[in-house]
């Protein structure tokens, strides 16, 4: 017979916890508004980011499932029940959401003619078209550091609650390419914010490509299936393709990289080294 936990207990449940600060952080964020320098304005760019963003991601998930479903290859073999993709999208909009209340702080700012770190022309740059080429590519390799180190601290044991809703899709499709709860896209987005400082510049063209690249690039990741092309294309180029990523969802103790596999190659955290690492152990 199992004891039935005590309603202390409970309510200390970890992933209960986390389930009422993810939707707290939520609130949060837009209710954050009411102190943005033009609260008209904030409240006005949230729901505009937030039908700009959830249409053609919602769009683009269904398009990439229906072709991936089709013609890809699936990676762990046929589906032997239909995947869970309004679970899926909701946790995607959701984010969508909470993405919106922060980026609806620069965007307001900006378009209430207040000084941001948002900026159109090279000129306003002060760089040259290599430079901001460069710099793009710095940022991409920040980028992967910070995502990398962040997912690892989401599988420690304070955070995992935080992550757990991510990891309700073991087989993935791009509808939960963005699930993950309100704590974790702060914690993934929150460089958004740093446009609201003028001296922050962004070059707007370069930033919403990159932007759109990682998008299209975690769609990928999350669809469950391979196309031989891609898988060949993209780590040649240094980013981790749908296999790669697929082990981080049926494993979950290994592939932590979102962005690039280079972090999961120092820091021995691919498969094989994880493979390495339980041998070991057994054999000890
Ligand atoms: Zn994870």
């Amino acid at each position: 017979m199992t004891a039935t936990p005590s309603p202390l207990r409970r309510l200390l449940n970890p992933h209960k916890i986390a389930v009422g600060v993810d939707w707290a952080v939520l609130i949060g964020f837009f209710l954050s508004g009411l102190l943005h320098p033009d609260i008209r304005m904030y409240y006005d760019s949230v729901w505009r980011l937030f039908v700009c963003i959830t249409v053609p991601l919602m769009a683009f998930s269904y398009v990439i499932y229906r072709v991936s479903e089709r013609y890809g290859r699936r990676i762990q073999g046929e589906r032997r029940k239909a995947p869970p993709l309004s679970e899926e999208a909701f946790g995607t909009i959701r984010a969508a959401f909470v993405v919106s209340c922060m980026a609806a702080w620069p965007v307001g700012m900006y378009r209430a003619g207040l000084p941001t770190g948002l900026v159109w022309t090279l000129d306003d740059m002060g760089l040259t078209w290599w430079m901001v080429v460069l710099e793009m590519y710095l940022g991409i390799i920040a980028i992967d550091a910070l995502t990398y180190w962040k997912h690892r601290l989401l599988h420690t044991k304070a955070f995992y609650p935080f992550h757990k809703h991510h990891h309700t899709f073991r087989d993935p499709t791009p509808f939960s390419g963005f699930a993950v709860g309100p704590v974790e896209t702060f914690l993934t987005f929150w460089p958004l914010l740093l446009t609201c400082f003028p001296p922050a510049k962004h070059f707007i063209p370069l930033y919403m490509t990159a932007i759109v690249g990682f998008v299209f690039l975690n769609l990928y990741l999350h669809c469950g299936v391979t196309f031989t092309w891609l898988e060949k294309l993209l780590p040649r180029i240094g980013l981790n393709s749908s296999a790669w990523h697929n082990v981080h969802h049926s494993d979950v103790v290994s592939n932590f990289g979102e962005v690039s596999f280079i972090w999961d190659k120092l820091c021995k955290t691919t498969r094989e080294a994880a493979q390495a690492k339980k041998m070991a152990r057994a054999e000890a």
